[in-house]
């Protein structure tokens, strides 16, 4: 690879660092080979004497942290088919699907993602790939297999377990075969064989899958679609809970604070995935303008409308109870494709439920790195920290909508070539 060596200086309008303050107006970037050496204003940042220095200057353009999805499905195809139908597609498809949303996803702005599941080696495949120099893609922080319940959510991907010395012996497996997390499915999901609204392991069994995995170092995040579940998963000692609505076994939100205290006091990150069902509603109303929606497509529609404020509160309150929300888009999971600017799309979400700009920003950046354990390489823009850099046209930290422009995206100090976008 090469051609990285020395420095490089991007100058732009803004500046973004990812930790949530005001932007630098009329910020610069330095760079040395792959990571960042300096952030601050264009005055205050330079390269050393007589070094030569390659400079990037974007005058009206505002320069940010490479975003972090907190949550994709590499192998997803996002045409709408259930996991159940995705994976009785062969290996060799599901690793040149992730191949093709690993590049995509990229192209739109995204530096690292945390794979939150996938069939058999699909994804620690694709890795080999990416380090062979086959192919491109964000920094993966990668789940492998999750672990389910027999017949529970997401157990066509290849790993079930029962009882906690199963549990630990599944952790042990994937270690050996190289993942960077463990994802568990603590309760029911989309899977036709599994109940979505009734707990799967036991908290016994979370606690085992958990403590195996902090022995190793490395971090454990669990599905959660109703109450039970998010509370054994919390007792458990999981790092991160996905989904996390308060439902109840006969489908009924009742909001429990005392859940989301426990959360905020042991800083357990929460993953709502809020755009993951609004997307398919974006799709039919877009549909609506060309051929009438279906009796079931509108149904759909209206429920979903009808809700959206309910929901928005919801997340909310949440929030205001301490709970830390990071953004991962779920992804290509069911209709939510990865790439164009998907995870725009997620980030967004976070900002129509209350945050700011900023913060919505920070939940796609520094805070979603937090809950990948990846904080110490990226998620903001900092001395030593690796240089991912996405530039985009606008000020997003008035209008989130502006990190959809993308103009620029860089790697590990290098501007990645786009010219293929897809
Ligand atoms: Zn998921």
């Amino acid at each position: 690879m090469g051609g990285n060596a020395g420095f490089k200086l991007i100058k732009a309008a803004r500046v973004i660092d990812g930790n949530g303050g005001p932007p630098i107006e009329r910020g610069a970037v330095l760079i040395e080979g792959d990571k960042v050496r300096a952030v601050g204003s264009e005055e205050s940042v330079t390269a050393p004497e007589g070094a030569p220095v390659e400079e990037h200057v974007y005058e009206n353009q505002t320069v940010l942290p490479g975003l972090v999805d907190g949550h994709v499905h590499l192998i997803g195809i996002g045409d709408g088919r259930a996991g159940d139908e995705l994976t009785t597609l062969p290996d060799e498809i599901l690793t040149l699907q992730a191949a093709r949303n690993a590049r995509a996803h990229l192209y739109s702005g995204v530096t690292t993602v945390r794979d939150c599941g996938a069939k058999n080696q699909t994804t620690l495949m694709l890795r080999q790939a990416m380090e062979m120099g086959i192919t491109v893609g964000p920094r993966l922080v990668l789940a492998g297999r999750p672990i389910a319940i027999i017949g529970g959510h997401l157990n066509y991907f290849g790993t079930t377990a029962t009882g906690t010395v199963e549990g630990r012996a599944a952790v042990r497996q994937l270690v050996k075969e190289g993942v960077d997390f463990i994802k568990v499915t603590a309760t029911g999901g989309s899977t036709r064989t599994s109940i979505s609204s009734r707990p799967s392991f036991t908290m016994e069994e979370i606690r085992a899958i958990a403590d195996e995995a902090h022995k190793f170092g490395i971090h454990v995040a669990a599905h959660c679609t109703n109450t039970e579940g998010i509370r054994n998963a919390v007792e458990g000692g999981v790092d991160t809970v996905i989904h996390g609505m308060h439902h109840e076994p006969d489908g009924s939100v009742v909001y429990d604070p005392e859940l989301s205290e426990q959360m905020a006091k042991n800083g357990i990150f929460l993953n709502p995935t809020i755009h993951q069902a609004r997307e398919r509603i974006w799709q039919l109303e877009e549909m609506a303008k060309t051929r009438l929606l279906t009796e079931e497509e509108q149904a759909s529609v209206d429920k979903y409308n009808s809700k959206w404020e309910e929901d928005a509160a919801y997340w909310a309150r949440v929030r205001s109870d301490g709970v830390t929300l990071i953004a991962g888009s779920d992804a290509s999971w069911m209709w939510y494709k990865l790439g164009g600017t998907s995870f725009q799309d997620e980030i967004l979400a976070h900002s129509d439920i209350g945050m700011t700009p900023m913060e919505a920003i920070v939940s796609g950046t520094r805070d979603s790195a937090r809950s990948s354990w990846v904080e110490d390489e990226v998620g903001t823009l900092e001395a030593g920290k690796q240089a991912d850099v996405l530039v985009v046209d606008g000020d997003p930290s008035q209008d989130v909508k502006a990190l959809r422009n993308v103009v620029d995206v860089f790697q590990g100090g290098n501007v990645v070539d786009r010219s293929g976008v897809i």
